[in-house]
């Protein structure tokens, strides 16, 4: 599987890009990994991160690097994307479970504690996952940020959830 054959990145592709933290950040806490592997002229993640943790630069087609120390996964940069190519995780939420947020554009909202369906890069249901946390206030401009918590060995697969109220 990979981006160009199927549009799906491979693990081998995800560690090579320069917005994916090295496998050691990830224990520290919060971190953001930024999916961005095409070089289209786009930089709104650069300008929203109070941080300045991503640097797109000149040529605006850039991929976008991320400067991992700096990252407090704070998840401003994730509605900003129209690629919906940025998540947070934060492998350190408990013993058993991860967190992961991602931007989600589609209605109903989940609730706080509601029990969905955890979808992988490919949309393959995956896991059930808990919403841990709503985001969705004006400034995100519709494109709310959910935060679920997964089985920690998920939380490199889940990219989506499917809310399911029927
Ligand atoms: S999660 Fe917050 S601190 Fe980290 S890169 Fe995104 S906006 Fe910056
Ligand atoms: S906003 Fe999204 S698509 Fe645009 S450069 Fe940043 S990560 Fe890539």
């Amino acid at each position: 599987m990979t981006l160009e054959k199927d549009g799906v990145l491979s693990p081998e592709e995800l560690a090579h890009l320069p917005g994916v933290p090295p496998a050691e950040r990830f224990h520290e806490g919060p971190v953001v990994v930024i999916e961005c592997a095409q070089e289209i002229p786009c930089n709104p993640c650069e300008g929203a991160c109070p941080a300045s943790a991503i640097q797109v630069g000149e040529p605006i087609t850039n991929l976008p690097v991320l400067a991992a120390d700096k990252c407090t996964g704070c998840g401003l940069c994730i509605p900003v994307c129209p690629g919906l190519a940025i998540f947070v995780l934060d492998m350190t939420y408990s013993d058993q479970e991860a967190t992961v947020q991602l931007p989600y554009e589609f209605l109903p909202l989940p609730e706080k504690g509601e029990i969905v369906t955890a979808l992988d890069r490919e949309g393959r249901a995956v896991c059930s996952a808990r919403v841990v946390n709503v985001r969705n206030p004006k400034k995100f401009d519709h494109t709310a940020v959910i935060t679920i918590a997964v089985p920690k060995d998920q939380a490199m697969n889940v990219r989506n959830i499917a809310v399911d109220r029927r």
